[in-house]
This record gives structure tokens, sequence and C-alpha cells, in this order.
């Protein structure tokens, strides 16, 4: 309405327009105007540890929410502001006179303190301004249930098993009439938005307070990465070079997009497309059985890939609750029994919720060993600080032994998929390339490089992850290298699995190995797992010679693959030994010996 208050709608992890509660709370406000904007994020856009390919699906994400949100109204577009939120927030509430700011809740360590420093920063601007400016932020649309809720019902304890996550679930009231322990139902997708305010009021370009320095980056081809050390700064206008807010490019990013090669596309219509597919397949549906889904199964995986749209909002959790539970009553009707949880979808969804309800109990704690209640204790090799964190700076001292040089040439052979162990490296090779690898196969690189083999400390393993991932998610990516370490949430440290056995089981054929290991697609089956086993004139007729440390790749017409970096049985006794006695030392990340560094000493 034309008195109604100026809205501006800050999207972060929701970039869809159905099912969203916080747009949904929006438009409630029968706003005079409505200004929805997505704001370079610091954590986000300055940070090295966001890969090629989670920026790819970001930005396809983003232009598909601008074209959506044009669809509504003609005038509309997702707003590209070129600033981090704390500063730049401010100076468009003064600008646009803004009303209310509305935002979707984020229960992520960092997103609590950036949100608690907009809230404050609007605060004292409102104060300034003599008029109340109004910050909606407690609408949950990121999880099943409000982490919050989970914890505060869960006696303000971390929810640490399915059971609790469960049990605590069960006393929340959704609110809609539905009955506790249920997710909220779905809101209507909107049908119309309101206008932004008029071309010359939304105009940046001539304001002071809106031009300022950014870096000029230059892609540095050799990493794959942004290359944040070639920096030259230069004067932009925070909407961008035309003035026009548009979403930005890979090539403005720097991002050769020849290192942005994931094939799985960003964006609401695809993520309702994917979602709709699954959905029509009701056999498929009903008996999903996640551990029976096979890691080795590529176009298509065995499991969704939903994950990354759920990351980034594309896909609401509560929409695909709900179309499953649709599914599992029909079945029910037609005397068809559905798979149990937590094996089932249902059961995934509540996986999710249980390490949200987890780190939003411990906070920053949570992404880290170093000061975290629930982290057991292990004296891994190459002990590393979870950067992103304030908690515990001061631990990380640098010193290496001579164990420490060996695990980090294994670290580094494990990420670049070259450990001559094929069914790990094409794993890794998979994550590098298309940023996303099945549940199972994640268990088998993560217990690899922790307990199982290297003996590497998990927070490396989370970090390479957290670079790669086109689904990358704090809770979820800590939470699961917590399991499959043995450090929080799984105990049982004897259950190793094997690099070769694992993998056979699955794919003895080896189709995915060599899929993403092709110097080896020409080996025999019976050598596709141990190719160092194949005698030297096979491996020449195949094409591939197994030595070296696989730097040198060889050459087209004879390739180089490398033997195992180490005895596999070797390194799980030695892993087991040292696991036992972590294990009868009962010590955890929030013990003073831990803190102080003593450890060293026991
Ligand atoms: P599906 O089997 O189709 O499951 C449906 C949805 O349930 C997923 O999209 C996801 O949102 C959720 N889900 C399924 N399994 C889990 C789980 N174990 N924990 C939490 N949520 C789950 N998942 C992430 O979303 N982000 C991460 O950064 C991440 N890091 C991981 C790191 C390790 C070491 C391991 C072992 C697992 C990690 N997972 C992570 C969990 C899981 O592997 C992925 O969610 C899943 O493989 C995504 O594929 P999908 O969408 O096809 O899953």
């Amino acid at each position: 309405s034309s008195n109604g208050p100026r809205v501006l709608y800050w999207f972060r992890t929701d970039l869809r327009i159905h099912d969203s509660p916080a747009i949904h709370h929006a438009l409630s406000l029968e706003p005079s105007a409505f200004i929805p904007i997505w704001t370079w994020d610091p954590h986000y856009v300055y940070r090295a540890r966001v890969g090629p390919n989670r920026w790819k699906f970001l930005l396809e994400s983003q232009q598909v929410l601008s074209d959506r949100l044009k669809e509504l109204n003609p005038k509309q577009k997702l707003h590209v502001v070129r600033e981090g939120p704390t500063t730049v927030i401010p100076k468009l509430i003064r600008k646009w006179k803004i009303d209310v700011l509305v935002f979707e809740k984020d229960t992520d360590a960092y997103a609590k303190d950036r949100d608690k420093e907009v809230f404050e920063k609007v605060g004292a601007l409102s104060k300034e301004l003599g008029r109340e400016v109004k910050v909606v932020t407690t609408v949950m649309g990121r999880t099943l249930f409000d982490p919050d809720e989970l914890v505060k019902k869960n006696g303000g304890k971390p929810t640490m098993t399915m059971a609790q996550t469960v049990k605590a679930a069960e006393q929340i009231d959704p609110g809609d009439g539905g009955k506790k322990g249920e997710p909220r139902r779905c809101l209507p997708t909107p049908t119309w938005l309101p206008d932004p305010l008029d071309p010359t009021e939304m105009d940046l370009s001539s304001a002071a307070e809106f031009q300022h320095e950014v870096p000029d980056r230059k892609p540095d081809v050799n990493e794959g990465q942004r290359g944040l050390d070639k920096e030259e700064q230069h004067y932009e206008n925070v909407a961008g070079p035309n003035n026009d807010f548009a979403v930005v490019t890979l090539e403005e990013m720097a991002i050769d997009p020849k290192m942005a090669m994931t094939p799985h596309k960003g964006g609401e219509l695809e993520a309702l497309r994917l979602l709709k597919s699954y959905i029509d397949n009701e056999e498929y549906v009903g008996t999903f059985e996640k551990p029976k889904s096979s890691p080795a199964d590529f176009e298509p995986q065995s499991t969704t890939l939903l994950s990354p749209h759920h990351h980034f909002g594309t896909l609401s959790i509560r929409k695909f609750w709900w179309d499953v539970q649709e599914v599992f009553e029909k079945r029910k009707k037609a005397g068809k029994t559905n798979a149990p949880e937590p094996t089932n979808f249902p059961g995934q969804l509540l996986f999710r919720d249980m390490y949200f309800g987890a780190q939003a109990a411990l906070g920053w704690a949570f992404a880290q060993t170093q000061g975290n209640p629930i982290a057991r204790f292990i004296p891994w090799h190459l002990q590393s600080n979870y950067s992103d964190s304030p908690v515990g700076e001061h631990l990380l001292d640098g010193t290496y032994n001579v164990d420490d040089e060996k695990a980090e040439e294994y670290f580094r052979r494990w990420k670049e998929g070259r450990t001559g162990f094929p069914w790990i490296d094409a794993l890794m090779r998979q994550l590098k390339y298309e940023g996303w690898m099945h549940h199972l196969g994640r268990h088998s690189v993560a217990s690899f490089l922790t307990r199982g083999g290297c003996y590497v400390s998990w927070e490396r393993g989370a970090e390479v992850f957290e670079e790669w991932l086109i689904d990358h998610e704090t809770a979820c990516n800590v939470g699961n290298w917590m399991w499959l370490s043995c450090t929080a949430f799984f105990s049982q440290f004897t259950r190793v699995y094997s690099p070769i056995a694992f993998g056979k089981k699955w794919d003895p054929e080896g189709h995915f190995v060599r899929k993403y290991v092709p110097e080896l697609k020409n080996f025999d089956s019976k050598y596709i797992y141990e190719p160092n086993k194949a005698p030297i004139a096979d491996q020449k007729r195949w094409g591939c010679q197994i030595t070296g440390d696989g730097i040198d790749t060889g050459t087209e017409e004879m390739a180089k693959y490398p033997k195992p970096m180490f005895d596999f049985s070797e390194m799980r006794s030695f892993c087991l030994d040292k696991m036992k006695e972590a294990y009868g030392a009962h010590l955890y990340g929030d013990d003073p010996k831990v803190l102080s560094g003593e450890w060293k000493k026991i």
C-alpha cells in the first residue's frame, strides 16, 4: 500500500521465492517499497576458501532468483550490493529511508555475530535519525526446526544423537495448527511484489559514501583460486560498474570459468525440477535407504544431490520433507511399506537438523577441537586451528615434528587425488572438479585422512571440503568430519573403511575409478583398485605405468599413476594404537591441558 513501510529485504541463504517465511513476513507488512538485496559478505567474498564451483553455483542461483523476482514485477530484480552488510546496510537504510529490515534467521556462529552487529548498528542509526527502524530477525527458514528451539528443548545442550533431536522436535509446536514434532507446513509462493523505489531514488552513483575501494583481482590459474595476493585497488560504486546492481560474473570475480566445471546447476528452478523428478518416482522415494545407495554411481548419482540447494536455500527443506510425506502417505494407502527412519529421506533431513542444533548450542567452538567440549582430543598430526574462529588463536604454534612432515605429504596427496589408492583418488578428484561427492564416498575419504590411514587432523580435511564442496555447510561439514574421525557423535574407531575393499564392494568393475582416474581406464578389473599389482608388461599395454608420486603424470601415450603412498594395513594399526591411547586419556577440546598445549608433553 502507498502508506505502507519501505522494506529492505536481505537475501542470504534463502535464494528462492517458494516457501520463504521471511519474504512472507515482509509482504504481510504491505510495503510501499520492497527492495531485495544481496550484499557482498566479506566472509564469502574476500575469504579464499570458496572454490570456483561454489561461486558458480551461487551466481547462477542469484541470477535465477533475480529473474524470478522480475517475473513477479517487471520493476524488480535482485539488487546485488558490493559491500559488506555491516557497513552498507545502515547506509542504505539512511539513503533509501527504509522503515523495516527483514531477513531470515541464521544460526551459524559467524552469522549470529554479523547479524548482531547489523542489529546494533541499525539500532544506533534509529536513535540518530529519531525514527524507528525495525529489524525483523526471527523468522527461520533454513532448517526443519529452529536450531535454537531444538537446543532449548534439549535442556540447553547440543543435539548429539538422532534420538535427542527427535525428542526435542516433538516438543516444538509448529504454530500453524500442525502437530508437535512436525515441521511447519509450506507457505504459498508470492504472486506479486511491490515496486522498489523509483530509479532516481535508487541511484547511488552520486553519493560519495557508496564509492569505495575494491580489490581488482587477478586470477591465479595454478592454484585454481582467486589470486588474493595480487590485488590492486580501484574505485567502484557499490551498485557495480554500470550502476545496475547486477549479479556479478565469474570473470569479474577473476575466476577462470575453466576452473568452475561443475555440471551441477544452481537456482530455484533447477532445484524444484530435480525435486519433482524424484517425487514423481514414488518407488525411489518410498524405498530409499542411504546405506544402500551406491557411492560409485554417477550420471546419475544414487542420492538426490539436493544438498547445495539446501545450502543456498534454492530449495525449501520443508518442501522436500512434506513432498516426501505425501508420497509415503500414498504408498501406505496402497498397502506398501516405506523405508524407516533414519536411513530414509526424512531421516537424512533430521540429521541435518541435528548438526544445526549442535552448532547452535556451541557457536564458534563447534567448528574446531580447541575449546570444544564435545570434541574428543586426539593428538593428530597437523593439528590446526579452524581459521575462521576467534577461539584459541594462540594455540597453533607451528611446531612440526618428523611425523608432521610425512603427514603434510600424505595430506597434500590426499587433497590432490594422488595417493595411489584409486578409490580415494577418484573420489577426491570428483570433489575437486565437480564439487560434490556421495555421502559414503565422504565417509571413505574422511576416514582415510584421519583415523583410518593418514592420522591427519580432521580439521585439515574439513578445510578442503569447505573450499571445494558446492554444498558446504559448516554445521554439516564439521559435524560429519567429527563423526567420521570419531571425535564426536560416533566412537567405534575399530570400524575402518578399506580404501580397496570398500570401493570394490560397490563397483567391482571400477566404472567410477575409470571415470575420475582416466589414466587407469584400460586396466583389467582385477587390478583397478590395486594397479600397482599389475605386471609391468600389462601396465605398459594399458597405457599407464605405476610409478612416481603422481606429480609427473607422464605423457599421453604412457601415463603415470603413483604406487600407494603407504602400506594401508601398517597405517591402520598405527592409527588404531593412537586412537586407543587417545580414548584412554579422556581429554576433550575444552580441557585446560588441551587449551594450554600441555598435551604435547603427555
Ligand atoms: P541425500 O541422500 O539425497 O539426502 C537429502 C538431504 O539430506 C541432503 O541434501 C542433505 O541436505 C541432507 N543430508 C543427508 N545426509 C546428511 C548428513 N549426513 N548430514 C547432514 N545432512 C545430510 N552435507 C552438507 O550438506 N554439507 C556439507 O558440507 C557436508 N559435509 C560432509 C562432510 C563429511 C566428511 C561427510 C561424511 C558428510 C558431509 N555432508 C555434508 C553430509 C552428506 O554427505 C551430504 O549432505 C549428502 O551427501 C548430500 O547429497 P544428497 O543431497 O544427494 O543427499
